[in-house]
Parts: structure tokens; C-alpha cells; sequence
């Protein structure tokens, strides 16, 4: 009942030419007559348009990775969610640990942020995950429903509006900090555990409909080799993928494996 949903995150990396040529690929491996599974692609910001030209005649959604809660102002070198809904994005990445832990974004400010995205329309893609040391001490759960009841505060079921193929349009990645970008993945255990945790505890706050129609992505280093196993658990709902979305070659085996 929930569609897998596959996400490349692509961070602050590829040219403007790199990142075209790239979502070229992706967008030609999955036409529009290859719904089954839901895949999007972030680039960064400045290349938003050009990748959204590639991706037209395609089923690939456009993301950013991040984006602010005020609609329009001085607020210098920021970008509100009207402005990437201008630019045909479908979905906002946002609460991503690299914001939260090295630009300092608390739990407060990726409230505001998802509250202003899924007002001007955009899907959320909430990340929550926890440190190493809190893994160790035991804090892993305690953190999540942190992240989660922070995050979200304050919205409703209904303001988790119906996205594609009927899904809600909040979707959350499940992202153990020390498994972004280090090789070091989750098995797939760990990650159904967490998993099902956080849909607990949707289900606590928002009700049993929406925790059974929210898609939770699993993030850490998966690449093709990882990605059956992970996305074959009950609760993982697909990948949220940064490294390994960086090429053709990598990414597209973790679509495959998802459908
Ligand atoms: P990674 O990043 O796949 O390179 O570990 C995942 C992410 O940060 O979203």
C-alpha cells in the first residue's frame, strides 16, 4: 500500500553541467510509463531549473534540499518553499543531520520550516537519526521521538495532505548519523527497528491512517549492494540516498531494487 520512494540527495556536489548530465541519465532509466516506485532527485539549488528540464519527459520528482519558513523578505541568502514550488519542486528535504549538526538547526527550526513547506505545497522529507554516543548510550529511541514530536509540533493529519499515488506527502528518513557518508550501514534490523518505532509513534500522535500511509526512507550508505536487504524489511519504505546517488551506476541499481 505504500509506494517505495528512492531519493538522491546530492548535497553540495556536481557542475551545473555534471548535474544536468546526470539527471539526464536517471530521467531516461525511468519514463513516465514506470510509476511503480517513486524516485526524485536533490541537486543543489542553482541547478534546480536545468535539472527540471531534464527531468520533464521523465516519472524522476524534482527535491531541494533545503529551504526557509518565510515566504519572501530580507532574509539574505535564504529561499522560501513558494519559490521551489515555482520551480516545480515536489519535495523539500528538511531536518537533514548535516543542517542539524553542522549548521547548528534545532528541532524548533525545522518545525517552522516543515510547517511553511507543506503549506505552499511542497512534500516534506523529514530526516531524524541519532549520533554514535547516543546509539551507546542507549538514547537512540529517546532522540527519535525527540526529532519527531519536535519537528512535527503543532500540524496535524490532515495538513499531511495526499501525494502521489495517494501517500501522504510527509515522508520521513530514518538517518543514523553515524552511518551518512561513513560506509558503516544500518543493518537491515537495526533499520526496521527504528523503523517501526517511529511509526509507533506517528500512530500515537496522528493516528493509525497516517502512520500505516507514511513512507519512512532508510539513509546511511546504501548503495546497490545494501539495498534489497534494507528495503526489504516491513517498515523501510525506500532509500534516501546521498554518495551513492552521485552516478548512474550506483543509483539506478537502487531503484531497481526497489521495485
Ligand atoms: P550517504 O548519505 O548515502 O552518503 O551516507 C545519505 C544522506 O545523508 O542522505
Amino acid at each position: 500500500m505504500r509506494r517505495p520512494f528512492v531519493a538522491g540527495n546530492w548535497k553540495m556536489n556536481t557542475t551545473a553541467a555534471s548535474g544536468c548530465a546526470l539527471a539526464r541519465e536517471i530521467a531516461a532509466a525511468v519514463p513516465t510509463s514506470r510509476d511503480a516506485v517513486d524516485v526524485l532527485v536533490a541537486p543543489p539549488l542553482p541547478y534546480l531549473d536545468c535539472v527540471d528540464d531534464e527531468l520533464a519527459k521523465s516519472a524522476v520528482m524534482l527535491g531541494a534540499q533545503n529551504c526557509y519558513h518565510e515566504k519572501e523578505g530580507a532574509f539574505t541568502g535564504e529561499v522560501s518553499p513558494q519559490m521551489l514550488a515555482d520551480l516545480d519542486v515536489d519535495y523539500v528535504i528538511l531536518g537533514h543531520s548535516e543542517r542539524r549538526h553542522v549548521l547548528g538547526e534545532t528541532d524548533a527550526d525545522v518545525n517552522k520550516k516543515v510547517a511553511a513547506a507543506l503549506a505552499a505545497g511542497l512534500g516534506v522529507i523529514l530526516c531524524v537519526g541519532e549520533t554514535l554516543e547516543q546509539r551507546e548510550a542507549g538514547e537512540t529511541e529517546k532522540v527519535l521521538a525527540e526529532q519527531l514530536s519536535g519537528g512535527l509540533a503543532g500540524l496535524t493529519a490532515e495538513q499531511f495532505t495526499a501525494g502521489p499515488g495517494g501517500n501522504a506527502d510527509l515522508v520521513l528518513a530514518y538517518e543514523p548519523v553515524w552511518a551518512i557518508g561513513t560506509g558503516k550501514t544500518a543493518t537491515p534490523e537495526m533499520a526496521q527497528e527504528a523503523h517501526a518505532f517511529l511509526r509507533s509513534k506517528l500512530a500515537e500522535g496522528w493516528g493509525d491512517d497516517l502512520a500505516a500511509e507514511t513512507r519512512i526512507q532508510y539513509g546511511g550508505s546504501v548503495k546497490p549492494a545494501n539495498a534489497a536487504d534494507l528495503l526489504a524489511q516491513p517498515d523501510v519504505d525506500g532509500a534516501l540516498v546521498g554518495g551513492a546517488s552521485l552516478t548512474a551506476e550506483n543509483f539506478l541499481p537502487i531503484i531497481e531494487a526497489a521495485f
